[in-house]
């Protein structure tokens, strides 16, 4: 029996490793060539709109050129507004913009989604700066990997597979959401609901090389510190005052060294205010700040918010209130057998091309917090998947044009291997 069991494991083995030894579908490959004149012009037309997080009038002009372009595909589409309430502490406005849905319906088994954020991190009025150039090779302009070359993958590989009459799906869900730059505060929700009820779910955020797919990213927490004192006049009563800010500093100090750099937890203070917006004669009363923590292990949101709990309770300046709360933002998206052969899988089809498929984990975090189910089960979430490129959240942010038929091609073929 069990001889047996080896047997037919070492024969499967064998048709596998023939699989990938596959030929490239030279008329996929052609197609995807050839789609790649038009697939420029389009990123050339929405890298020149600034869509910056919460930029309402750019967010809208991109997300009505998405919205025509999966009608043309055929799908139908819904656009729901992100709402949002702003952070406590910073002064940072509300989500704008919309989410984009649009389904297409199929004759197979297999729900599929698709997806990728169309807001950027650059101010309005930086497309005008630095548009949309190509040297050599690669393309320039504010989102061009991250990710606006990620949605039109999608679009562009989408319209292939259609003249390619595929319809092997029962749903096929792209969508499109318009704050991810910010924690997709105002779409979480919807990425969640709808990654639930999905088989596999694909993320085009940036690969940094043509050969790499994302199998595991970073969550991400706040570690907000409030501190609430009595405010005065620095000349007539300062005895009065209990200084908010001068108890910030001292509870910083002592709370700098939250991380444990041996299990990828990082925990930055980058962020403080006051109630004294303009005035140098006056005491704070009230002052907050916010440390940017990373993490690799989720158990890290608890065990940093005993420990800053536990260490700010020695204050300085008696008379304050103090109180830490960590925040979780994003969860981590875990290392996991379903992404894994997910990436399997994307390294059998670049294997048709004569490529390798290296699977990376990213120390940044994307959407596939939200996509990716904790505790284990549906959806397989694989990221990566978008226009190779780098330099992201920089002037030198870069695409790689030649990067586009051979993501098209993997895309479609995934597809179509998948739905089977
Ligand atoms: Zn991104």
């Amino acid at each position: 029996m069990r001889i047996h069991t080896a047997l037919i494991l070492m024969m499967s083995f064998f048709v596998a490793t023939g699989d990938s030894l596959a030929d490239t579908d030279s008329a996929l490959m052609k197609a995807s060539q050839k789609e790649t004149a038009g697939f420029v012009d389009d990123l050339r037309a929405i890298v020149n709109i600034d869509s910056g997080t919460g930029y309402a009038p750019g967010l809208a002009q991109v997300e009505a050129f998405l919205v025509r372009h999966l009608k043309k595909l055929g799908a139908q589409v819904s656009t729901i507004e992100a709402k949002a309430k702003p952070d406590v502490c910073v002064e940072s406005k509300p989500s704008v913009g919309r989410t984009v849905v649009g389904t297409l319906h199929g004759n197979g088994s297999l729900n599929i989604m698709l997806m990728i954020h169309y807001d950027t991190v650059f101010e309005p009025g930086e497309a005008a700066k630095r548009p949309f150039r190509v040297e050599e090779s690669k393309a320039f302009g504010p989102g061009v990997a991250d990710a606006k070359g990620g949605a039109l993958l999608i679009l562009h590989a989408l319209d292939i597979a259609r003249r390619r009459g595929f319809k092997e799906y029962h749903t096929l869900t792209v969508l499109f959401n318009p704050d991810e730059e910010k924690s997709s505060l105002g779409s979480r929700e919807i990425i969640k609901d709808l990654a639930s009820r999905q088989d596999v779910v694909l993320i085009y955020e940036p690969p940094k090389a043509e050969e790499q797919v994302t199998i595991a990213t970073n969550g991400i927490a706040w570690v907000h510190l409030d501190v609430q004192g009595a405010g005065a006049h620095a000349g007539l009563n300062p005895e009065k005052g209990r200084n908010a800010l001068v108890e910030l500093a001292h509870q910083i100090t002592q709370l700098k060294d939250l991380g444990n750099s041996s299990i990828g937890t990082t925990v930055n203070w980058t962020f403080l205010e006051t109630d004294n917006k303009e005035r140098v004669n006056k005491i704070p009363g009230q002052a907050c700040a916010i440390a940017d923590m990373r993490l690799a292990d989720s158990n890290e949101i608890e065990r940093v918010q005993q420990d800053a709990t536990r260490i700010s309770q020695q204050k300085l300046i008696p008379d304050t209130q103090v109180s830490v709360t960590v925040e979780s933002r994003r969860t981590p998206f875990k290392k996991n057998p379903d992404t894994d052969r997910l990436a399997s899988l994307a390294a059998k089809i670049f294997s048709e091309l004569g490529k390798k498929i290296e699977p990376v984990a990213m120390r940044y975090s994307t959407d596939a917090s939200f996509a990716f189910n904790p505790v284990g089960g549906k959806p397989a979430v694989l990221d990566g998947m978008g226009i190779v490129g780098d330099e992201i959240h920089t002037p030198g942010e870069w695409a790689d044009l030649n990067s586009i038929p051979s993501r098209l091609y993997l895309t479609v073929r995934m597809l179509e291997i998948l739905a089977k």
